[in-house]
């Protein structure tokens, strides 16, 4: 078994609108946009990190924000819902925030006993917000809510699944432990982890397949501390029989990737170097970065990139 993963690193989403995408994450959520750069694979197009004041691991939304991209469409074989815990007694306060704003979708709800608070993004994305005790993942001070009701950063995902044995054993594989079970949810968490330690599976059979479009979720990401871990995994999961990319430099981690049998894209990345490789922290997120392979490239990409004020 694998025992080098710490829990989420990041979830990696599709946007439509970039302005409308950072504005909610920033001013609505709180987050602190820690990274503005391009799609490493197509760098005419955005991506924008948010997560804490350095954007730990187990904290980081990001978005590929594609112009006139079309709705994507929810259901099987996808990460359906990106869930932050937020602290203790504070889901009245976020309740009444995101209903003053206009966010959509919000209901309050319960799941293994703990109350949530669900919403949807700015393209339909799903959300929650969950409480939690003990959390000392401190939240960004920096933006517009404070810090005692602000998001300690991520407390899982929840994937819809068809059939959910496989990825299960998979996710037992990488160190997650079953731990409830309520209808179709089966909750798993990392013992150990860095706090963003849960993947709910919710296992519909008959549901139609997701597809993938704004609102939807690209990618999840889970944490290792550093390379050599990295590799480490890579070779349990080649082991087993997963066909795993090379480790691939995005700049402010290492990554590899692939594929799970219930449809959802899996990538492992580093702790290390962090986002604060190019930028000092208390400038994080503000310059257009832009990779040293596509460098070259700027005056184009910043014709063709719409501005993002704030
Ligand atoms: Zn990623």
């Amino acid at each position: 078994m694998i025992e080098q993963i710490k829990g989420l690193h990041h979830v990696t989403s599709m946007a439509a609108d970039a302005q409308q995408n950072n504005d909610f994450f920033t001013k609505q959520l709180g987050l602190r946009r820690v990274k503005k750069t391009v799609n490493f694979d197509a760098p005419d197009v955005y991506h924008l990190y948010y997560g804490d004041e350095t954007g730990s691991a187990g904290t980081i939304m990001t978005y590929f924000p594609f112009p006139h991209i079309a709705k994507g469409r929810r259901g099987a074989g996808e990460a359906s819902e990106t869930v932050f815990a937020v602290p203790r007694g504070t889901l009245g306060y976020w309740k009444e925030r995101f209903e003053a704003q206009g966010v959509s979708g919000l209901e309050e709800q319960e799941r293994f006993g703990g109350k949530r608070l669900r919403f949807f993004g700015p393209d339909g994305d799903g959300f929650a917000l969950v409480e939690v005790d003990g959390d000392n993942r401190k939240p960004f001070d920096g933006g517009p809510v404070p810090e005692s009701v602000g998001v300690h950063g991520f407390h899982g995902v929840t994937m819809r699944l068809r059939d959910g044995g496989a990825t299960s054993e998979l996710l037992k594989y990488m160190g997650y432990e079953e731990v409830d079970r309520q209808g179709d949810l089966t909750r798993l968490a990392m013992p150990g982890g860095n706090g963003a330690d849960f993947i709910d599976l919710e296992v519909l059979p008959g549901a139609a397949p997701a597809r993938q479009g704004a609102g939807s979720v690209h990618h999840v990401a889970f944490a290792v501390k550093d390379r050599k871990d990295q590799l480490e995994v890579r070779k349990a999961l080649i082991d087993t029989g997963y066909n795993v990319t090379p480790v691939i430099d995005r700049d402010y981690f290492w990554a590899i990737y692939f594929r799970t049998p219930g449809g959802v894209l899996f990538e492992v990345a580093t702790n290390e170097p962090g986002f604060d490789r190019d930028e000092d922290t208390a400038h994080l997120g503000e310059a257009l970065k832009i990779p040293a392979q596509h460098e070259h490239l700027r005056p184009r990409i910043e014709q063709i990139l719409t501005p993002i004020a704030g």
